[in-house]
């Protein structure tokens, strides 16, 4: 396929300043836990961010977690030789070759991953991170099955050392249940592995964050996962901004105004005439939709989702359709065609320090988190690497 230089103006741009500055973030708060390492999370192509855009922001990592082999893969032939981990492990016996060639840490979270490492041949034995299910009952062995699938791994000749992992459940929730919940589950951890030779990972984002503060006797273990921080989400919005936390946006969602309408009171915008003026209005139409990754759920909102034009704020009107968006320019009268639009992160996608729209405010307004904005971010946006 020839490619063309589309010049429909939505793009992406990764600020590599911010991820470096999330990542001493995460490293600040797992110092004063006991200098814990930390893995970056690369799952899901890095959050929707391209594990290739964000590798030069992250390298500074202890290692890096992933969830399948491509991502793996885009890791070391960039060059990368420390630790890579499966944080799901294999998803079949013939994953473990790969393991061995790449040289992969792996998580067993079940007894057949453990038939496919006895069945497996190599001379490199593995190192594998065994996973207890402390209470989420996603993945992971049970307390009382937990000890056994230790031994049996111990005992297998293609394994290197065992390491113990849990993921929490409740780590974004503050509240006196969330809390209740974390040091259930890090007395779980605790009563089955203690006495355990063997590395642990406990903490996600939320939980690394967290350790700095002084509730609750748990702690994240020697490697710390950490994921959306890293990107500048704050996994606990809203009771703790991204501001909040120190953390940077690393990703501006960006795009044009393509088209300004004058609107009178009673008139619609958009599809199912979802919005209807209440008086003389003006509407910038921009090129952006839900085939971009724009949540479609925004159309749910009923004051609209904001958005940034020229930096100021505004919002959404009426549906999200899948390659455009309204938004109210009535207060905005400098703004028209051609206006920059900020659909999360900076004002200015070249300036970092221009103001931000918060991907977690945008997220909230449209019913979901930034998690999933973050993924959604569609194949057909371009991408800039900012340095
Ligand atoms: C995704 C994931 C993480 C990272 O979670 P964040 O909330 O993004 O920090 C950590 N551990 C496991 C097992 C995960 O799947």
């Amino acid at each position: 396929m020839t490619s063309v230089d589309n010049s429909r103006p939505i793009l992406a741009t990764i600020h590599l300043d911010a991820l470096r500055s999330n990542l001493a973030r995460i490293k600040t708060a797992t110092t004063l836990a006991g200098d814990a390492k930390v893995w970056a999370v690369v799952k899901a192509n890095a959050y929707g961010h391209g594990v290739r855009h964000t590798f030069e922001g992250l390298r500074g990592a202890d290692g890096f977690a992933c969830l399948d082999l491509t991502e793996a893969e885009a890791i070391r032939s960039m060059g990368w030789r420390g630790p890579v981990m499966l944080l799901e492990g294999a998803f079949s016996a013939r994953d473990l070759e790969t393991c061995s060639r790449l040289n992969l840490w792996h998580v067993i979270h079940c007894e057949q991953q453990i038939d496919w490492l006895a069945a497996h041949k190599t001379n490199e034995p593995q190192r594998v991170f065994l996973k207890l299910n402390s209470g989420m009952n996603r993945l992971g062995f049970k307390p009382a099955q937990y000890r056994a699938a230790y031994a049996r791994l111990t005992a297998l000749s293609q394994v290197a050392e065992v390491s113990h992992l849990t993921h929490f459940s409740d780590a974004d929730n503050d509240s006196f249940a969330g809390i209740t919940k974390m040091s259930q589950q890090w007395q779980c951890f605790q009563a089955t592995t203690q006495d355990l030779d063997g590395e642990s990972s406990l903490a996600n984002s939320a939980a690394a964050l967290h350790l700095g503060r002084p509730h609750g006797d748990w702690s994240g273990g020697d490697w710390v996962r950490a994921g959306v921080a890293l990107y500048g989400g704050a996994p606990d919005y809203p009771a703790q901004t991204a501001g909040d936390w120190g953390l940077r946006s690393a990703m501006t969602l960006s795009s044009r105004i393509v088209s300004v309408q004058e609107i009178a009171a009673g008139d619609a915008v958009g599809y199912g005439s979802a919005f209807v003026a209440d008086h003389t209005m003006r509407i910038g139409t921009v090129a952006c939709g839900y085939a971009d990754g724009y949540p479609r759920h925004a159309s749910l909102a009923s004051h609209g989702v904001p958005v940034f034009v020229d930096g100021q704020r505004t919002r959404t009107l009426g549906r999200i359709s899948m390659d455009m968006l309204a938004v109210d320019l009535t207060t905005l009268p400098s703004s028209g065609f051609g206006s920059r639009v900020t659909l999360w992160g900076h004002a200015d996608p070249l300036d970092t320090k221009s103001a931000v729209l918060s991907i977690d405010e945008v997220a909230a307004a449209a019913a979901t988190i930034s998690y999933e904005l973050m993924c959604a971010v569609a194949a057909r946006v371009p991408f800039v690497v900012m340095e």
